[in-house]
């Protein structure tokens, strides 16, 4: 699959809604990313994870480690095609991310950090940090979606399959607002499922 098609493919589920939303942080965009609408779709989560894993097949990777819980899906997709292990983090009481549920790394480990979308970059980061105290080196970092308008500065050979670019605005300076486009607030029901 190549760019075009995984953009429209995201569009007809879903995953991609384009129109005039109030965001969680309050701001207004033309443009909703929820991946957990392709994702819920088992045959198309394993083409996307296919497809992404494609970029680091040379990469001799061992393991696959997601921050949970946006990227499990795609990260055990990804593990599938790579014929890797997919385990995953998660905050523990103090809020930390952790490895546990007994998950853990071998010393030396080639570890993919896979989300399912890349806004500041932050959850892949901290996931990075745990595999390297949890003894493993984190080698490359993946994502389906990058948002981040190619802002993020990776030390690791880093790939997204689609790169998305969506402005938004304070809802006092929206131009959608301006001419009156009714707003839909994805809000708590879409803030949960990517929790
Ligand atoms: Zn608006």
């Amino acid at each position: 699959m190549d760019a075009s098609e995984i953009r429209q493919l995201l569009e007809k589920v879903g995953a991609v809604r384009h129109g005039h939303f109030e965001l969680s942080s309050g701001r207004h965009s033309a443009t909703y990313v929820q991946c957990a609408l392709v994702l819920q779709h088992p045959e198309l989560a394993e083409r996307l994870g296919q497809a992404l894993a494609e970029k680091f097949k040379d990469l001799r990777i061992e393991c696959v480690v997601s921050p949970a819980l946006g990227g499990i899906l795609v990260g055990h997709e990804v593990g599938r095609a790579l014929g890797a292990r997919a385990i995953f983090v998660e905050r523990d009481s103090s809020g930390q991310m952790a490895l546990r549920r007994g998950f853990s790394l071998r010393n030396g480990e080639r570890v993919l950090v896979v989300e399912d979308v890349w806004t500041t970059g932050g959850s892949t980061r901290e996931t990075m940090g745990v595999v390297e105290q949890g003894g493993g080196r984190a080698v490359a970092a993946a994502a389906l979606i990058d948002r981040s308008n190619g802002k993020i500065e990776w030390e690791v050979p880093a790939k997204a399959l689609i790169e998305i670019s969506i402005p938004s605005h304070e809802a006092f300076d929206c131009p959608l607002c301006r001419r009156g486009e009714p707003i839909t607030k994805p809000g708590s029901h879409f803030a949960r499922l990517s929790a």
